[in-house]
């Protein structure tokens, strides 16, 4: 059978048997039909228990919205994704019911596409450049479909590993284990390097294990797509952190022609203002790190983490609606959002943002933080709100939270949890001499190659970007691997001709 991996997105548009799918039911047709809704578990039961909330789509529902994809000739979607999936081909093959060939046509590109499918801004990316939203429809159910073929091939147990090319005897480190790094891993393993990626903790995932909770992204599913790199020859050294256990010249003395630094933002923000210190306010990171990788949650461990009756998380992105969901998960009775924004401006994906309001957090939107209240044992017991109001947009686009004069209010709350950004770990720009670093402790690159002032480092990610997605975390992965290569086949080639 003919082997379509090698085609261009515009040559795969030619396959015969899209004209056929086009035949069978019209555009018209297609348009006219309604978005699948995702089938998810009841508010009530799953907010007491970690069990994944949405539960996927079936077979039948998949292929059904696969027709809604009407397959454009210049589609929008794809230039929406920072790693470049072939969307429209991997929807053609739901379509048809090819569902292991579209899990393949996924892993062209992307070496996690389960992961993609659950925690993707699709809203904000692919979905959002559908040509249905031109039309004012709901776009076609991108992401949800991504993790139908992924979940269909890991269930299926025919998992496909990626071809690679002939080992060439290049050694190249990875410095830490997230998306940024797994994403670069892979693509350097697929051109015949000899990939070892270097991780600070115990567990492989960044991000998608340490923060991203069981109820959104389950860790046996990044498992088996780290599985899928280790069979691809990645090596995993865990327990090592780069800059203290491992240095920069070490990794030259081992042999590492090639690093690229992935390690991430994982430096929590406070917000100043007092009572920051009080027992029971934390960072999400810490409290979201603990519970998912500590077993804090366990009263047993060696760690617990204090248990909030009433918890409020300040902030309005994934990692507030997280950590929120977390609380109210371990016995929270009131849980809740504080946001100095508006709902239009929350930087969550919307359906985490529906999901907490199903699962009854209360949103304190246009409230800002102004001071936390402890009681004689320094244990935090209120908190003093400052109520806002939006002025004119600030330098991010967003409307400005403006203070209403004299319009404070006291909640009383037992824990604090805070998450408003995070900051680059700091060791790598420290102990990498001669990298440059903005002001904001980011790695400085290249954006066209992600190559940094040190020749032999690329970096990307949120080391470079600040907090932001796994897939523009991946994107950076990927195009630093393909301009890596591009300079290793320069440098060799000219060696070859001395
Ligand atoms: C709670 C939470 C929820 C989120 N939800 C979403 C979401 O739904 N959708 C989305 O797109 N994005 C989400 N994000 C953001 C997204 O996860 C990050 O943008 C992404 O993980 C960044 O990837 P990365 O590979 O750059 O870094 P990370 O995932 O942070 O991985 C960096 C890794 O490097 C390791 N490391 C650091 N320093 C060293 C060192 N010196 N040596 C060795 N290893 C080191 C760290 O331990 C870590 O494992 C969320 C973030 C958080 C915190």
């Amino acid at each position: 059978m003919e082997n379509t991996n090698n085609l261009s997105p515009s040559e795969r548009r030619l396959e015969p048997w899209r004209d056929e799918l086009r035949k069978n039911i019209k555009t018209k047709e297609r348009s006219a039909m309604e978005r699948v809704r995702m089938p998810e578990l009841d508010p009530e039961y799953r907010s007491h228990n970690n069990e994944e909330v949405n539960l996927g789509l079936t077979p039948e529902q998949a292929m059904k919205e696969a027709q809604r994809c009407l397959d454009c000739a210049n589609p929008g979607c794809m230039s929406g994704c920072p790693v470049g999936v072939n969307i429209p081909t991997f929807i053609k093959y739901i379509e048809k019911g090819e569902f292991l060939k579209a899990a393949s046509a996924l892993k062209e590109t992307s070496a996690l596409p389960s992961v993609c499918g659950r925690v993707c801004p699709q809203e904000k990316q692919c979905e959002a450049l559908c040509i249905h939203v031109k039309a004012k429809k709901e776009p076609v159910a991108i992401g949800y479909l991504e993790r139908f073929a992924a979940d269909y091939e890991r269930e299926s147990g025919q998992i496909s590993v990626p071809e690679i090319a002939r080992p060439n005897g290049i050694k190249i480190a990875v410095v830490g284990s997230g998306p940024a790094g797994l994403s670069f891993a892979g693509d350097m393993a697929k051109l015949g390097y000899d990939v070892t990626v270097f991780e600070a903790l115990h567990e492989i995932g960044g991000v998608l294990k340490y923060g991203i909770p069981e109820f959104r992204l389950p860790n046996d599913i990044v498992d088996v797509e780290i599985d899928i790199l280790k069979k691809m020859s990645v090596k995993f050294v865990n327990n090592c952190i780069v800059g203290k256990t491992i240095s920069y010249e070490d990794l030259h003395e081992e042999g590492f022609e090639g690093i690229f630094v992935a390690s991430g933002a994982g430096l929590p923000n406070f917000m100043n203002i007092p009572g920051e210190n009080l027992v029971g306010v934390m960072s999400s990171n810490e409290y979201l790190t603990r519970v998912n990788l500590m077993d804090a949650a366990n009263p047993e461990s060696d760690t617990p983490v204090l248990i909030g009756k009433k918890v409020a998380v300040i902030g309005g992105g994934n990692t507030a609606m997280d950590s929120v969901r977390t609380a109210r998960r371990l016995g929270a009775e009131r849980s809740m959002i504080v946001y100095r924004r508006s709902e239009d401006e929350m930087p969550a994906r919307i359906e985490e943002v529906k999901h907490a309001k199903e699962e009854g957090v209360e949103f304190l939107t246009l409230h800002n933080p102004v001071e936390y209240i402890g009681d004689e044992k320094g244990r935090v017991r209120q908190m003093r709100l400052q109520k806002m109001t939006l002025g004119e947009p600030d330098a991010s686009g967003r409307r400005r939270p403006v203070p209403m004069e004299g319009a404070v209010e006291i909640i009383d709350v037992d824990e604090v949890i805070v998450s408003v950004g995070v900051s680059p770990n700091p060791l790598i720009p420290a102990t990498f001499k001669g990298l440059e670093v903005s002001k904001w402790g980011t790695i400085i690159v290249d954006e066209s190659t992600m190559r940094s002032a040190l020749p032999d480092v690329y970096a990307g990610g949120d080391i470079v970007r600040g907090g932001a997605t796994v897939i523009l975390a991946m994107g950076d992965g990927r195009k630093a691997a393909a301009a890596m290569h591009r300079m290793k086949k320069l440098t060799r080639g000219e060696s070859n001709r001395r």
